[in-house]
């Protein structure tokens, strides 16, 4: 069925694709790029939430050179993380004729009109590692192991802790991702599904008594709102103790954290650094795994989800039922949304060459 609408929606496309894409230009949608491909398949719209965040950056330029080699042009926006200025960006990629769209979305409930619309345009949609909810026109879901991610973060902990070997009791601090992120508490759930049993017997503590969700998540994953929260934390609930740990769920909220560490003289010998974990594997954090201040952080190869999601793209659009590997975990809502998941691994400092060097995603001089 898809299949047929998107072929349908190709031959309306076109014709209007020509007018609109050489009449508007590339500022028509407030910045986008066209890259210009062979013209096999049309144009398809990617959408992606911010720049300020490198895995993003890197994600928009993998996605675009995945669909050029199979022969379609692309569009690629970044909202900025606005959500509105996503939707009026995606508005303009439908009306500018896309053949389909591929979305990391900002806000996961502020897209449902304009999913509407792509649907009555005959466009499939492809959430972009983030699901897009109360929509039933998500065709499919490109991701990680989300609850996955969570738990490597926290099994980090444990096992850097000894808390299996009885250590304790150790103090903790918990942060999680933005809460209009549908990732957030995924993330979370797997990380407090393996901290909940050493908190139930106090070996480990959280002194700020911020425990639930909704007093730990960070606003668009910020690394500045992350820095206030643990410089408030820091002053209310350690005076004379410390914290030993931190489960931070983004890099970027890692250096945030980090930062409010050090203002509070984290980091010498009488105060060492806690572990703090992360994700994304994003350049600055390597680095400072490498320098010994973050501890850890999840590596997820963007190269894979590029070409997972532009494979569905393809095979949506080619009459090809696209590969699939989990049918059940992720109901938006509206429906199940098939989704195929890539694993996510843990990076430190004892397998950071052979996992981000020997693997490609770094080069050595990128990490100096
Ligand atoms: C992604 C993470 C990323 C976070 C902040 C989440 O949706 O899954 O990889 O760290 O957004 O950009």
């Amino acid at each position: 069925m898809r299949n047929r609408r998107a072929a349908l929606s190709a031959l309306a496309a076109t014709a209007s694709l020509a007018l609109t894409l050489s009449a508007c230009g590339q500022s028509s949608d407030g910045g986008s790029e066209e890259k210009a491909g062979s013209a096999k398949g049309g144009t398809v719209g990617v959408a992606m939430p911010t720049k300020s965040s490198e895995r993003w950056i890197s994600d928009g330029n993998n996605v675009v050179k995945e669909l050029q080699a199979k022969g379609y042009k692309t569009k690629l926006v970044y909202g900025e993380d606005d959500p509105d200025q996503q939707v009026s960006q995606i508005e303009n990629l439908i009306t500018q004729g896309v053949k389909a769209l591929i979305v990391a979305a900002i806000d996961n409930k502020s897209l449902t009109n304009v999913l509407q619309q792509a649907h009555d345009a005959k466009i499939p949609v492809i959430a972009y590692d983030r699901l897009i909810l109360d929509s039933k026109n998500v065709d499919y879901y490109a991701s990680f192991d989300n609850t996955k991610v969570g738990e490597l973060q926290a099994s980090y902990i444990v096992d850097k802790l000894g808390l299996k070997d009885g250590k304790g009791p150790f103090n903790l601090e918990l942060f999680a991702g933005s809460n209009d992120d549908n990732n957030t508490k995924y993330f979370f759930g797997g990380a407090m599904s393996v901290l909940k049993p050493y908190i139930d017997q106090k070996k480990l503590v959280i002194r700020s008594g911020q425990t639930a969700l909704n007093q730990v998540t960070t606003l668009r994953w910020d690394g500045a709102t992350a820095q206030k929260r643990m410089d408030d934390v820091l002053t209310k609930s350690y005076k004379s103790e410390k914290v030993d740990a931190v489960l931070s769920p983004y890099d970027g909220i890692s250096i945030g954290i980090l930062s409010a560490l050090k203002s509070d003289n984290y980091g010498s010998s009488s105060k060492p650094l806690p572990v703090v974990t992360g994700q994304d594997a994003e350049l600055a954090s390597v680095k400072s795994i490498v320098a010994g201040r973050q501890t850890q952080t999840v590596y997820k190869d963007l190269r894979k989800l590029a070409k997972v999601a532009s494979g569905m793209v393809d095979d949506s659009l080619n009459d090809k039922k696209p590969e699939v590997n989990d049918t059940k975990t992720y109901d938006n809502g509206a429906k199940v949304v098939p989704a195929y998941l890539l694993k996510p691994v843990s990076v430190d400092k004892s397998n950071y060459k052979q996992i981000l060097v020997d693997g490609g995603f770094y080069t050595e001089g990128d990490l100096k």
